[in-house]
């Protein structure tokens, strides 16, 4: 059987841990198994990376920046490739370039379009165990791009998809998904199972354990993923399209500090005014989350609206430099703010989850600033030191503990 195995950077964080994880594959490799193998940057070193570049120049090119961010994959994938060959088992590390992984050209956020199988076959044709890369990939201009913080997940289930693999094992240093951030819940309870809309919810909604790319190409093309720890032989977690358990109301509840809150004041109460912001937005690349419009006094309107912390500078000097077109009386921004979520498939039947979300903010006094729901998930914005306690009252209140 063809085998996909991802390796998160703690599990690769020094010469221990890569041991640890070349004997797994080598288990797997003398099972009689082909076994490619994703990994990304050996601990922190992503955020060093960045930190560096940061320190050179504080507003570096994209280009430049992926330029760096890739060295920190590739060296793993060497290193690792060297400790396989170390215990005796052929390995070869590959590059994105040397796979011919194809990517959009945006640096820094790039998708991948289209993978070529042909020397990852080659090499396992040859028995050799093929270590790759994740995160990266190469544009149109043949330069490397990223795909987004996490993004090797994505790699994983790209090449799982590609190869037509039996299996797609994310390794990472929790046991599989839990109902919720076990760093901040200490009551989350593991999952057997999840369903990829579940998981693509509570992924994009700040439950880093996966790239929510990777969960989305993973119900696009089928791939059965498991989420289990690098570190013990826990089962972990499976994410498909259908789960067996018994649905509960919420599945797990997730939050997101990553987020600014920004207000248009003073608009005219006029047609066309909320296009002209937003389509202004959606030119400069710029997601917006959640909107709320208020009427006000003197035929005026407010609009609020949600971006990524990152993105803050950009969106005020945007505005900024269209005041005159968009006629404004003042802008405010507040990014001391954060999003919490409960998410579930068993709330599309069942009406009350959002009336049981405010009540629990209520009863643990966390006042909300925006709210915003899909069939399966309500989000709230709220003040950014409450994210903890509004996160253990959700998770105690939907019954998701132990
Ligand atoms: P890797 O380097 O292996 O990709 P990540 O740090 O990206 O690891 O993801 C694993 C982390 O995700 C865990 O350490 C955990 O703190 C965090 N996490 C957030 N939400 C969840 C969740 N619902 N279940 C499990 N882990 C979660
Ligand atoms: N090394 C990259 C990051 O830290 C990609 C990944 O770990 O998935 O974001
Ligand atoms: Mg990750």
């Amino acid at each position: 059987m063809l085998v996909v195995k991802k390796f998160g950077g703690t599990s690769v964080a020094n010469k221990e841990r890569i041991f640890n994880v070349a004997h797994r594959i080598e288990a797997a490799y003398k099972n009689g198994d082909d076994v490619v193998v994703v990994l990304s940057a050996m601990g922190k070193m992503t955020d060093v990376l960045i930190d560096q570049a940061k320190d050179i120049n504080p507003n570096p090119s994209k280009r430049e920046l992926d330029m760096l961010l890739v060295t920190g994959e590739q060296t793993s994938v060497a290193l690792m490739s060297m400790a396989l060959s170390f215990l005796g088992i052929p390995a070869v590390s590959l590059n994105a370039f040397q796979v011919a992984m194809h990517t959009t050209s945006n640096y820094g956020n790039a998708r991948l379009k289209r993978i070529d199988s042909e020397r990852i076959r080659h090499e396992l044709d040859q028995r050799k165990v093929v270590v790759i890369t994740g995160f990266q990939g190469v544009n149109k201009y043949d330069d490397f791009t990223t795909l987004g913080r996490g993004g090797s997940d994505t790699t994983a289930v790209a090449l799982a998809a590609a190869l037509h693999a039996d299996a797609c094992e994310i390794y990472t240093d929790v046991d599989g998904v839990y109902t919720a951030d076990p760093r901040f819940v200490q009551n989350a309870r593991k999952m057997k199972e999840i369903t990829y809309d579940e998981m693509l919810e509570l992924a994009s909604l700040g439950a880093g354990v996966l790239h929510n790319r990777s969960v989305e190409m993973a119900k696009k093309y089928n791939v059965q993923l498991v989420v289990r720890s690098s570190l013990n032989n826990e089962e972990g977690t499976v994410v498909k399209e259908r789960v067996k358990v018994e649905r509960m109301l919420v599945s797990g509840v997730a939050a997101d500090k990553n987020v600014t809150r920004v207000s248009v004041i003073g608009l005219h109460n006029t047609p066309g005014v909320a296009f002209r912001l937003f389509d202004m937005l959606a030119k400069a690349n710029i997601n917006v989350d959640m909107i709320l419009q208020s009427t006000g006094r003197d035929d005026k309107k407010d609009i609020s609206f949600t971006i990524t912390e990152d993105a803050t500078a950009d969106v005020m000097k945007l505005l900024e430099d269209n005041a005159g077109r968009l006629d404004y009386e003042k802008l405010d921004y507040n990014d001391h703010v954060s999003k919490v979520s409960v998410v579930g498939a068993g709330m599309r039947s069942n009406p009350g989850v959002a009336a049981k979300m405010f009540e629990c903010m209520y009863n643990s006094n966390i006042n909300i600033n925006m709210i915003s729901t899909s069939e399966i998930r309500v989000t709230v914005l709220i003040d950014e030191k409450d994210t903890e306690k509004a996160l253990n009252a959700a998770h105690d209140a939907f019954g998701l503990e132990e």
